[in-house]
């Protein structure tokens, strides 16, 4: 291609040809293109497989500014990876799709939809066309979730030790599992505690999580109401305060200014008597306005001098001091109280109202937060996550988060598959089955379908350590033999294969979340035929 070459002659008069550079355009087409993304997703698959199920390893995540991560939440890791390929970019998002609409199953989602690109390039070999391919896959995919219809199990959610099972087994492969019952309570109590179990819906916004340094991962708490950054004002205050009525304020605990018209001119002891006299006389008639209104509790927007805090203590009110503006706002909220911007207005009905104010504190560290519990008004819950570092704290967020996911996921729909790849197995052998049936180049296409889905449980057994030939092909003859569904992968040594008595169960709408996901990502890559990167440099 000549078309953007040039003749020009050197100093000697011979001609030489300059071809203009065409910067750094790349291009790749057809076949050519859909094996380079596959191998571009199977590189990122290698990387998030070997973290699935409870005995995946964890992955330590390095940031440019040298953050450590460390974690087995497939999510998380690939939104870390700095991944250039956009091939690799699209099973993040696949798996970021999979964490916003279910929060759980992140790392199989990929696993999945890398074994179904795998199986493509393979039929892609044979000489079947990618799209041919992709409409098979679609068609076995819904006969695996046709068999998942069939195969789900109701659980009664109105039993809570379902729910808190349920959440044990997603915390199964976190570095928090020696505190799973504890984290599991703590997702079941959050999500009751805001539920809407008649129209089965969980408002996540109300559940809010918070994290702080200190203390181990079993100091972890869950607050039914607000928690703040702060503590009594005086450290003689009784450490809690029970049926709090709470005066919200936001004018300072200081005497005005003395209103004279000249400025303010101490010079004698006499003087000065006066003016302490003047302050104390105003600082009384604050607390007398506090304790007309019948609080016990003052909660201050500004902070306030030891004269202020002594009387305070003196008179029987337990006081917080410099709350945030935000913060003031979320407990006049949730304790139904008035924001009050002069004691001169505080009323008995503009107080909010807690069951209890409470300090914790948290052991060797000296830190100390404030909960506000019972608020009338809300049914907001605060899980507050402890650890002993920061590394710690944030992987117990993630697992907490999956937990919590978990257990929505069971109010909104209560029907479950079972896990360690059970639901997959018979997926699989529904679709072999179907394989039979079909004529033509689907039949190629649905087989290379089950054995994508073979993948999970095979690679369920290569990360706890058995053989994942062996494994597959025993509990698929089982699975026949016995007509049961719920034969899965073993992964933690139990001794059975009954993942119902084991209870490693999966939401129903997690797993068909994954299948429709998995398939869709495959289809739209073996679609893509044709990748043109300009180069920068190109013009
Ligand atoms: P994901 O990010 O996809 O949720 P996990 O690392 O949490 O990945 O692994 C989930 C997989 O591990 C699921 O297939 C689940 O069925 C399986 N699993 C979890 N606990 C067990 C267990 N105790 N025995 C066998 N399989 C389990």
């Amino acid at each position: 291609d000549l078309s953007n070459a040039i003749v020009a002659q050197d100093e000697m008069g011979r001609p030489f040809i300059i071809v203009r550079d065409q910067g750094k355009k790349q291009r790749k087409h057809g076949i050519e293109a859909t094996k380079s993304h596959i191998l571009a997703a199977r590189s990122v698959a290698s990387i998030v497989k070997t973290s699935l199920g409870p005995r995946g390893l964890d992955k330590i995540l390095i940031s440019q500014d040298g953050d450590i991560t460390i974690t087995n939440d497939g999510a998380t890791i690939l939104t870390q990876m700095d991944l250039d390929n956009q091939i690799a970019k699209l099973l993040v998002e696949l798996s970021r799709s999979q964490d916003d609409e279910i929060g759980d199953g992140t790392t199989g989602v990929v696993v999945l939809a890398s074994a179904l690109l795998d199986q493509a390039l393979e039929l892609i070999e044979k000489g079947i066309h990618p799209i041919k391919i992709a409409n098979g896959f679609d068609e076995a995919c819904k006969i695996a979730i046709d068999q998942l219809d069939k195969v789900a199990d109701v659980v009664p959610i109105e039993d809570e030790s379902y729910l808190l099972k349920a959440a044990k087994t997603s915390l199964g492969s976190k570095i928090v599992s020696k505190s799973h019952d504890h984290f599991s309570q703590m997702a079941v109590d959050a999500v009751m505690a805001v539920a809407d179990l008649e129209r089965k819906d969980v408002d996540f916004e109300l559940i809010k999580i918070e994290k702080k340094v200190g203390g181990s991962i079993e100091d972890s708490l869950l607050i039914k109401g607000v928690l703040l950054d702060k503590d009594f004002s005086h450290p003689q205050m009784p450490k809690q305060v029970k049926d709090c009525k709470i005066a919200i304020l936001t004018c300072p605990f200081e005497p005005p200014k003395p209103k004279t018209k000249h400025k303010l001119d101490i010079s004698t002891v006499e003087e000065f008597k006066l003016l302490q006299e003047y302050e104390t006389k105003k600082f009384q008639e604050m607390i007398d306005l506090v304790k007309q209104s019948e609080a016990n509790v003052v909660a201050c927007q500004w902070g306030f001098d030891d004269e202020a805090n002594h009387l305070l203590l003196s008179n029987g009110l337990n006081a917080i001091r410099w709350i945030g503006g935000s913060e003031l706002e979320l407990l006049a909220i949730a304790t139904n109280g008035r924001i009050v911007p002069r004691f001169e207005d505080l009323s008995p009905e503009k107080l909010g109202s807690a069951g209890i104010v409470r300090e914790l504190e948290f052991g060797t560290t000296r830190d100390r937060m404030l909960v506000i519990e019972d608020c009338s008004n809300s049914k907001a819950v605060t899980c507050f996550i402890r650890g002993s570092n920061e590394m710690i704290t944030a992987e117990g967020v993630r697992a907490l988060h999956d937990s919590l996911c978990v257990v929505r996921n069971l109010i909104r729909d209560n029907r479950v598959v079972y896990g360690g790849g059970a639901a997959e197995l018979t997926c699989s052998l529904a679709v072999s089955e179907a394989a039979d049936k079909q004529k033509g180049i689907d039949q190629y296409a649905f087989r290379a379908f089950a054995s994508a889905l073979d993948t999970i449980p095979m690679t369920l057994a290569e990360n706890s350590g058995l053989d994942p030939i062996e494994t597959l092909s025993h509990l698929k003859s089982k699975q026949v033999n016995e007509n049961s569904s719920r034969l899965g992968v073993d992964c933690l040594g139990k001794g059975t294969n009954d993942m119902k008595e084991l209870f490693v169960i999966d939401p129903y709408i997690g797993k068909r979340q994954q299948l429709l996901l998995a398939t869709q990502l495959t289809r739209m890559i073996l679609k893509i035929n044709d990748v043109i990167i300009s180069g920068k440099d190109e013009y």
